[in-house]
């Protein structure tokens, strides 16, 4: 299939060429592609889906739509109908797009025309849409999804024989696959997937002959036992470690620099930052950078996280504020670093891990949150 986006002249956009920006995000798109591609040999004989929702976990749905597109991928996940109805012009008409949350009382029409396959969670969800196909006379595409012991989206099992009996009776229905979601996939070893595992087998076996959708990323890492046909990784695409506790086996994509706006000499005991919460214990010398929370930097590095420069780690001291935070510097030479100087946030000495576990949180909330004042680049 053809890559039919515009990614016009990404080398034009390289960091180096925009000046005053407060943060500079690489997306490297030819890692992506080879995510993808490690995915799929994992996966393989099911196939790979992009999950692209929250605009591609904050890379850019267009820009990695484009990229998966061009490495062979047909199915793209996105979590509400506005987003897929955004996406849907920027792919080929062969490719499917699904919304993971289904369909909320509206979205019925837009999707529909749009060519969006809702995933179905609930039976108010099931009969919204057969009303829909009705109307339009003809017959449309869903996904159903099944609760197999996460409790969030889905049809309970108690209700699954009532679905079996309403899709016999609805012939205006396509239905794709049957899906499920792994709560723990993330930690291979619990045993509430083995749990998930079996009453998804269940649910195949009393909807066979549909194929199966069912693992996340963590879940294509477990095993061909939890592919189905069609599995749905999306932080793994994206360079995030799909497993806790074990080395990352993919590639990062993104990385983050942010500008210095000024730095200092103060005393020992001199208050840095917001309520005064850190304390110089010796002369220091401090960095002033350009971002803060309102960026994605989450307040909870504060006095926790650090940037890196050339290899040195430069701690985070006191609170981090909206729009800047201040680093101590004292351990590079007097001239490093100046008004504009780049600092590391996730690159080659701080992974987006090490950063999220740093801020108490996980990748997918990092990536999700870098915000929309950074310089964007692709390569
Ligand atoms: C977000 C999401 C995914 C992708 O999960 P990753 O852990 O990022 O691979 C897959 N399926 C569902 C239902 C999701 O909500």
């Amino acid at each position: 299939m053809e890559d039919t986006l515009d990614r016009t002249a990404p080398g034009a956009l390289l960091a180096g060429k925009a000046h005053g920006f407060p943060g500079y995000m690489t997306v490297d798109l030819a890692a992506l592609r080879r995510n993808f591609q490690r995915i799929a040999s994992i996966a393989n004989p099911a196939r790979v889906a992009g999950v692209v929702k929250a605009d591609a976990y904050g890379l850019g749905a267009i820009q990695v739509a484009g990229t998966l597109l061009g490495a062979g991928c047909k199915d793209f996940f996105v979590a509400h109908a506005e987003e897929a109805v955004a996406l849907r012009p920027h792919l080929p008409s062969g490719a499917q797009l699904f919304v993971l949350n289904g369909l909320l009382p509206g979205a019925e029409a837009v999707c529909a025309s749009a060519a969006v396959t809702p995933v179905i969670n609930s039976l108010t969800q099931l009969h919204r849409w057969r009303a829909r196909a009705r109307v339009e006379r003809r017959r449309l595409p869903a996904v159903l999804q099944f609760d197999t012991g996460m409790s969030r989206l889905g049809f309970a099992p108690a209700e699954r024989a009532a679905v079996r009996m309403e899709i016999a009776q609805s012939p205006e229905l396509e239905v794709l696959y049957v899906m499920s979601h792994l709560a723990s996939a993330d930690e291979p070893t619990r045993a509430q997937n083995v749990a998930q595992l079996a009453e998804m087998e269940k649910v195949a076996k009393e909807f066979a002959p549909l194929p199966v959708c069912f693992a996340n990323s963590g879940g294509v890492l477990m095993g061909s036992d939890y592919h189905g046909s069609l599995v749905r990784p999306g932080i793994a695409l994206y360079g995030g470690a799909p497993q806790l506790g074990v080395a990352n086996p993919m590639e990062p994509v993104v990385s983050l620099s942010i500008a210095v706006v000024q730095t200092r000499r103060v005393p020992s005991g001199t208050m840095v930052g917001y309520s005064g919460t850190h304390l110089t214990s010796d002369c220091t010398r401090l960095a002033t950078l350009c971002a803060g929370y309102a960026d994605g930097l989450p307040r909870s590095l504060s006095g926790r996280g650090a940037v890196y420069f050339h290899g040195h780690r430069l701690p985070i001291v006191g609170r981090v504020s909206m729009d800047s935070m201040t680093v101590d510097i004292s351990d590079l030479p007097d001239d490093a670093l100046d008004l504009g100087s780049l600092v590391e946030v996730i690159g080659p000495h701080q992974t987006l891990e090490m950063l999220a576990t740093d801020a108490g949180t996980i990748s997918y909330e990092i990536l999700t949150g870098l915000g929309s004042r950074f310089f964007k680049s692709y390569c």
